[in-house]
């Protein structure tokens, strides 16, 4: 590994001015950051370790109701959180399920959302792939059995690894970016990049931004939420699908519905037609299935990984029950 130096600011004003130096690079668990750096995928001539910063980690609601989390938070943090329990459930299943306990206690929000993709093609140093500056995409004709199923037809098949993220579109979430001077605001599903606009980058964030608030608007405490996760192994591990729900309901009625895929597409998949399958339909295991097989009606699986068809009709089926307390398997 290079050599590099090792900056700790105590304020996010000190945190920009590192940041500034040519090849300076964000440091919060530093889960997927050292992982990179061993593999040699990265080599960065300055680490800014913002994992200790007090400002980056808070969990409030501001005067319009809205839920602010900060970035700087742990996934075990938000698992436990209580008000998150109750009102955003979706997110601590979603936190709660990654990795393992030791991960969790290190792994921060903002880390995970910025993760860099799983694809062993692209952890390999040995494979200059499209997403790394090649002509090329070994997963397409290669070992594709965990990529996507859906989008993957632009060069780059990767899932996108964030589970946070999956339970952030349902729950409508923003985030605050910052790059010391200006602010602004987006949509987490703008902040996700597809191969289609920029196959080497996975998100908007310029080199020198960081996200400095994750918020939940005020009117997602109207939904209820869930999260599933559907592993190969019961031990830590990635998910073959995920898929987070988030359902506006009136008695059995449903209001407005957000369906989100997860290890299914480049960039966390919102399912459309399978939201339109349930508003203004009441929720029971019939309109479940409606909405599950409605998902997956455009799924185009590689050559490997067509199991992912049924297994996310499967899980959407069950996550959509639960999230309003339907028993799936009765
Ligand atoms: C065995 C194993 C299993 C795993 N399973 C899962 C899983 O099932 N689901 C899942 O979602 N993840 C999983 N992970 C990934 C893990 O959750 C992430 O690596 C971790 O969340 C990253 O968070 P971090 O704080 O350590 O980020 P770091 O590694 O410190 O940083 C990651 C990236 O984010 C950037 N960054 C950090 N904070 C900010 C910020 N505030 N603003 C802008 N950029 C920032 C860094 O510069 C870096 O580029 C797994 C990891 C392992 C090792
Ligand atoms: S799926 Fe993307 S990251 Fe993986 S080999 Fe293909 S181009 Fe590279």
């Amino acid at each position: 590994m290079k050599n590099f130096e090792y900056a700790v600011p105590d304020s996010i004003d000190k945190t920009f001015e590192y940041l500034k130096s040519s090849k300076a690079i964000l440091k919060a668990g530093g889960i997927d950051l050292l992982d990179m750096m061993k593999e040699q995928l990265i080599s960065p001539d300055r680490l800014v370790n913002i994992r200790e910063l007090e400002e980056l980690k808070f969990l409030k609601e501001d005067t319009n109701g809205a839920f602010l989390i900060g970035p700087g938070q742990t996934l075990s943090e938000l698992a436990e959180d209580q008000t998150i329990n109750k009102s955003y459930k979706a997110l601590a299943q979603a936190a709660g399920g990654v990795a393992s306990v030791q991960i969790r206690n290190s792994a921060t929000l903002g880390g995970n959302l910025c993760q860099r993709p799983r694809c062993w093609y692209f952890r390999s140093a040995d494979f200059h792939c499209s997403r790394k500056g090649g002509d090329t995409c070994f997963a397409l004709d290669g070992e594709n059995q965990y990529h996507a199923i859906f989008d993957n037809t632009d060069g780059c098949a990767i899932v996108h690894p964030s589970a946070t993220a999956v339970a952030l579109i349902a729950l409508n979430a923003k985030l605050i970016i910052s790059n010391g001077e200006k602010d602004r605001e987006v949509s987490i599903e703008e902040f996700f990049v597809t191969p289609a606009n920029d196959i080497e980058r996975e998100n908007i964030l310029n080199k020198n931004e960081m996200i400095i608030t994750i918020i939940i608007p005020a009117d997602i405490k109207d939904y209820l939420s869930y999260y599933h996760k559907q592993k190969e192994k019961q031990t830590f591990d990635w998910p073959l699908a995920d898929v987070a729900v988030a359902l506006r309901m009136e008695g059995d009625r449903c209001q407005d519905a957000r369906i989100v895929l997860g290890s299914a597409a480049p960039v966390p998949f919102r399912s459309k037609s399978a939201e339109q399958a349930l508003v203004n339909q009441n929720i029971n295991k019939d309109t479940a299935i409606k909405a599950a097989e409605a998902a997956l009606i455009k799924a185009e699986p590689l050559t490997l990984n067509e199991y992912k068809v049924p297994l996310f009709k499967t899980i959407i089926y069950r996550t959509i029950c639960h999230t309003v307390g339907i028993d799936p398997m009765n």
